[in-house]
Parts: structure tokens; C-alpha cells; sequence
């Protein structure tokens, strides 16, 4: 656990922003916060590190630590008189079942002024079949302070269809691996529209990940899915990168604050 504490104190985690869009005006509205390893030049992406944290528990540090980065960030652009959306922040299993959770997530937002509206935590669907009790109660729970929920990967695990009627979730992230070769596969397109059309009814915003073409965008449009998020609009960007393409900075305000 020093280790993990040592590297976030040298910095060596960086938390990249990947966009959103409104699939209708193709306009930003949001963006999920990534977290990468640099050490040096090499940069380590999550899945070389993240299923070690996993095991050892040690992912709460991080994930709080990206919580926290996303706020400071919020204070920033909204000092900055810049427009604020919401940021998606993965959320391990592991925080369901700590019952200090809720605290640190108040404590988080109380030292950092921020806004819970304009976070989103992202829990997979894995995560929540688990145990679907826990997981009604930590969602229920981190609603009442004002978080936003979204179901992460949904499509991957076993159904989440029996969670989706006991949890508000706002927001559904429906897997990729629904739009590979989606144009060869009706069957997928006839789930991805039911998806979508269910969700309307249940006023559950809907996020298609991992689109990569100009096909998989038309038929999203078609069918009125909300939001999309993958390469072909954009990777996950450095914040910089990220500032620089879909913020502008007021470089007086960076002054002042130095
Ligand atoms: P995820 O939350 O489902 O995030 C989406 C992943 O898909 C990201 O991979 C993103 O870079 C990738 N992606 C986005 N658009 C496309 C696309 O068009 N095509 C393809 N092929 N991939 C796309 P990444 O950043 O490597 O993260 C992998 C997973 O690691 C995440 O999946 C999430 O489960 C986990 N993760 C990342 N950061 C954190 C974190 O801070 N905390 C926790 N607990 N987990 C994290
Ligand atoms: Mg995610
Ligand atoms: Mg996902």
C-alpha cells in the first residue's frame, strides 16, 4: 500500500479524460475520467495495474484519488467561468461494502467544494449482480448525497434486467462489444434499440461505448440513443490535450492562482 501511496505522490498516476457526446448535435456533454500510469515515458495502461489493486483492495485509494483530482479539476474550470459537465469516475466493488464509504465520498466533495450533481459514478454491471442487495443500498446511497449513478458495461455480465427494476440508475452504458459488426448482426441492433427504448420509459440516460465508425453513430442516431463515447469522436486525452481542444483556459486566471 506505500507503494501505491508513494507513486501518488510522485505523481506517476494521471488521470486522462475521454469526451462524450450528445449523439444528436454531436456536441460535448460530458467525459469519463481514466487513470494511466506514467513512469518516465512509458505510459501503463489500467488493465497492467488495476486487477493487482483489485486483489489487494488497494483500488479505493486510487479511486478516491481520481475523485478527488476530478473536483479539484471542476473548481478550476468553474473558477475559470468555463462550462461545467458532468465527469464519470469508475468505482470498484470494493467500496460497496465499506460502510465508511458515503462519509469519505461527503468529505471528499466538502473539501473541495464540489458539485455531486456534476459526478458520476460509474458502477459496473458485474459489480452490481454480485450482490445486488449491497449494490442497491450503496447506489440509494450515494443518490441521496447528490451523485449521479450510471451502470457501467452493461451487456457483459450476467443480466442486470432484475437490478434495473429495483435501482434508479441514471445513466446506462451499453457495452461495446454490442457494436462490433453491428451492421452484420440485427440481433445485436434489435437489443441495442430495445435497450434504448426501455431505458426512455425508465427517464435512464443512455451512453453507447467504444463506437469507432460512422456507421455505429447513424444507427445510434436512428434509433435516439442519448450520448456517445469512443475513438471516433475521441480517445481519452490528456488534460491538457483535453483543455486545450474542448475548454479554454483564461490564462490570467492560471496567474493568479500560482
Ligand atoms: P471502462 O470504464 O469501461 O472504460 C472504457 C474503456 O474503453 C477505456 O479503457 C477506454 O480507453 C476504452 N475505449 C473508449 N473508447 C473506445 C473505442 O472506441 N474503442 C476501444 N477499443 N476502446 C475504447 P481504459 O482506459 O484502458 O480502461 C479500462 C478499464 O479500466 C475501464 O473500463 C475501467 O473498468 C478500468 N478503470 C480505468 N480507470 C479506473 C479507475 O480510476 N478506477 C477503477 N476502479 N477502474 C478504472
Ligand atoms: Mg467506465
Ligand atoms: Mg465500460
Amino acid at each position: 500500500m506505500d507503494d501505491l501511496i508513494k507513486a501518488i505522490r510522485k505523481n506517476e498516476f494521471q488521470i486522462y479524460l475521454q469526451p462524450k457526446f450528445d449523439t444528436r448535435t454531436e456536441k460535448i456533454v460530458g467525459a469519463e475520467a481514466l487513470i494511466r500510469k506514467q513512469i518516465k515515458n512509458r505510459m501503463i495502461l489500467p488493465n497492467e495495474f488495476i486487477p493487482l489493486y483489485e486483489e489487494t483492495g488497494w483500488i479505493t485509494i486510487l479511486d478516491m484519488y481520481v475523485l478527488r483530482e476530478v473536483c479539484k479539476l471542476q473548481k478550476k474550470w468553474k473558477e475559470a467561468n468555463l462550462p461545467l459537465f458532468p465527469i464519470s469516475i469508475n468505482e470498484s466493488r470494493h467500496h460497496l461494502k465499506n460502510p465508511n464509504h458515503v462519509k469519505e465520498l461527503e468529505e471528499i466533495l466538502r473539501q473541495e467544494e464540489a458539485n455531486p450533481r456534476l459526478i458520476e459514478l460509474e458502477m459496473t454491471e458485474t459489480t452490481v449482480v454480485e450482490d445486488i442487495e449491497v449494490a442497491k443500498k450503496a447506489a440509494e446511497a450515494v443518490k441521496k448525497i447528490g451523485f449521479l449513478v450510471s451502470m457501467d458495461d452493461f451487456g457483459t455480465g450476467y443480466s442486470a434486467f432484475n437490478v434495473l427494476k429495483d435501482i434508479e440508475i441514471d445513466i446506462l452504458k451499453i457495452d461495446k462489444t454490442f457494436f462490433d459488426e453491428l451492421e452484420k448482426n440485427k440481433r445485436a441492433q434489435i437489443i441495442v434499440e430495445s435497450i434504448v427504448k426501455m431505458c426512455k420509459r425508465l427517464k435512464t440516460k443512455t451512453v453507447a461505448e467504444g463506437i469507432e465508425t460512422k456507421e455505429q453513430v447513424d444507427f445510434l442516431k436512428r434509433i435516439h440513443c442519448d450520448i456517445i463515447q469512443g475513438y471516433y469522436f475521441s480517445k481519452p486525452l490528456s488534460i491538457k490535450e483535453f483543455e486545450d481542444k474542448y475548454l479554454k483556459i483564461d490564462p490570467e486566471i492560471e496567474l493568479q492562482k500560482e
